[in-house]
């Protein structure tokens, strides 16, 4: 696949239903994955095809459609019914899984002992890790005082994610729920854990832990987002 035919979903011309990934008859640009990738198409397949992947992509369709009320009214009548813990319990209950892990942030530590007992409700075994384990200071990752977040504290705790992604694989965690890890500390996490992951909430400081309420407002509270963010960069990549 050349740079040039790369995929471009996000900006697809075709209309929703009418789109080659949406309707068998249905129709793509010149870069449309849909109708060019065949071979990563059957790749992607042939994962799929292995048994444990298998089984954890028919539960979470499933759940995907456990999700609505009124299936069998037709699509303009669907509802949705079930907040995303609830398909979280669900989906592990139809893997059948007793162990679960749940990796949070210590600035939602109220909210964890919420989840984590729903999660025992439901007769999981749950093993729990905090991102300030083990209370590494931030100068193991050559930061000075002024990059901390109290500028006034000496010593600050760094975010650990591969240390509870290994406390999660040493317990044998078989899926592990995110809970509003920071931008990049949960990719650390995600690279370093054993078991599927889910997200059950993307820290967003500012918004509540939606980050999705600035891309709502785009046109409106958060046009700024319409300039770049780091203008003298964009100008250096242009070459101009
Ligand atoms: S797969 Fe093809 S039809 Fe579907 S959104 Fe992407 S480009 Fe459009």
């Amino acid at each position: 696949m050349s740079w040039k035919h790369r995929p471009t979903c996000a900006s697809c011309p075709i209309p929703l239903p009418e789109r080659a990934c949406m309707n068998r008859k249905g129709k793509g640009p010149d870069n449309c994955p849909t109708l060019m990738q065949s071979e990563l198409k059957d790749q992607a397949l042939a994962a799929q095809n292995q048994a444990d992947t298998l089984e954890f992509a028919r539960q979470a369709s499933l759940q995907e459609a456990a999700g609505y009320t009124n299936r069998d009214l037709g699509y303009s009548r669907l509802q949705p019914a079930k907040p995303r813990i609830q398909e979280t319990v669900e989906l592990a209950a139809r893997m059948n899984y007793k162990r679960l892990g749940l990796a949070f942030c210590a600035g939602l530590v109220g909210e964890a002992e919420v989840v984590q007992e729903i999660l025992e409700t439901n007769g999981f075994e749950v093993v729990s890790a905090i991102c300030k384990l083990g209370r590494v200071p931030k100068s193991k990752l050559d930061l000075a005082q002024s990059d901390h977040i109290d500028t006034q504290a000496e010593e600050e705790t760094m975010c650990n994610p591969i240390l509870q992604a290994y406390l999660l694989n040493h317990l044998q965690t078989e899926f592990n729920i995110l809970l509003g890890l920071c931008v990049g500390h949960d990719s650390l996490l995600m690279q370093h854990v054993r078991a599927p992951c889910t997200v059950l909430a993307a820290k967003d400081r500012l918004l509540g832990h939606a980050p999705l309420a600035a891309v709502y407002t785009y046109n409106s509270y958060y046009r700024c987002l319409k300039q770049p963010l780091f203008p003298a960069k964009d100008k250096e990549s242009d070459g101009s």
